[in-house]
């Protein structure tokens, strides 16, 4: 038995796991979990999101929310709606579990919809183009 107890946390979800089992990600240490989860995401979006910018380049004015979930649309659109919102307000007006809605977030923010703003009074979500 060679037991090494060499056990470092994820830096995302931070559980600890031994360190072979870790995961190199973007200058972070993560586990599976996390890292499954994070190229879930993207796989979720490329598509939807290589077509859209062909999409907005196209048509100057039309914002394709195409192939976005309609969740996701209409989050992007109360943003928009509302010239950025906080994630406070975006949790008041749509009654989505913490993590579902961080999940929604990085989402439209991989497909450049949004991005985060700081302001006075906090961060805001805003559109991407603002
Ligand atoms: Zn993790």
């Amino acid at each position: 038995m060679t037991e090494k107890a060499d056990l470092k946390n994820c830096d995302r979800c931070g559980r600890e796991f031994p360190t072979e089992d870790l995961i190199e990600e973007g200058g972070a240490q993560i586990c599976e979990n996390c890292y499954i989860n994070a190229h879930q995401k993207i796989k979720v979006c490329d598509p939807w999101a290589v077509r859209s910018k062909k999409i907005l380049r196209e048509k100057a004015g039309q914002v394709g929310t195409d192939g976005l979930t309609d969740v996701q649309k209409e989050i992007y659109e109360f943003i928009i709606s509302k010239g950025g919102a906080t994630r406070e307000q975006i949790a008041d007006q749509f009654t989505l579990p913490p993590e579902e809605l961080e999940n929604e977030f990085a989402i439209l923010r991989h497909c450049e919809l949004v991005k985060g703003q700081k302001r006075d009074d906090g961060v805001y979500i805003v559109a991407f183009e603002d």
